[in-house]
């Protein structure tokens, strides 16, 4: 398995500060190559299967609800050990416990509206882009 990709997405509430393209220059100022790239909407239905590992939990609904309630940037990206990159650059899930400089305390505000997702693994990355592109449509 490539563990030079990772997916990720810039959330609803990065469109609604206006920081989408804040983040995105951040991620490629730190060498991740874009590989695919789209703006779309998740439905309700599509949140709920993106996110069904949290299904029963007490925030599913509040985060199933927030990730379909606006432009979504879905994002295949490429570095020497992507996943972990990835997650560093982007810190604590939640944004009051993410480190200085990172993503997420930059842009996020509460552990929902914490700006933008890093897949956790390999398997999951692959599960997760084919939600968004086709073959023909990562380069
Ligand atoms: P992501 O998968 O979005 O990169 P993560 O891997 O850091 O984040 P997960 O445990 O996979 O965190 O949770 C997925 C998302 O669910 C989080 O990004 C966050 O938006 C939301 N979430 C997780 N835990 C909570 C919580 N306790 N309260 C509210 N929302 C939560
Ligand atoms: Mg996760």
């Amino acid at each position: 398995m490539e563990n030079n990709l990772t997916f990720s997405m810039i959330k609803p509430d990065a469109f609604k500060k206006g920081v989408t393209s804040d983040i995105l220059f951040e991620i490629l100022k730190d060498d991740f190559k874009l590989r695919a790239i789209k703006v779309t909407m998740l439905t309700l239905d599509k949140a709920e299967e993106f996110y069904s590992e949290h299904r029963g939990k007490e925030f599913f609904e509040r985060l199933t609800c927030f990730m379909s309630s606006g432009p979504v940037m879905a994002l295949i990206l490429e570095k020497n050990d992507a996943i972990n990159e990835f997650r560093k650059l982007i810190g604590n899930t939640n944004p009051e416990k993410a480190e200085e400089g990172t993503i997420r305390h930059k842009y996020g505000t509460t552990t929902t509206f914490n700006a933008v997702h890093g897949a956790d693994s390999s398997e999951h990355a692959q599960r997760e882009w084919s939600f968004f592109f086709s073959k023909r449509e990562i380069y």
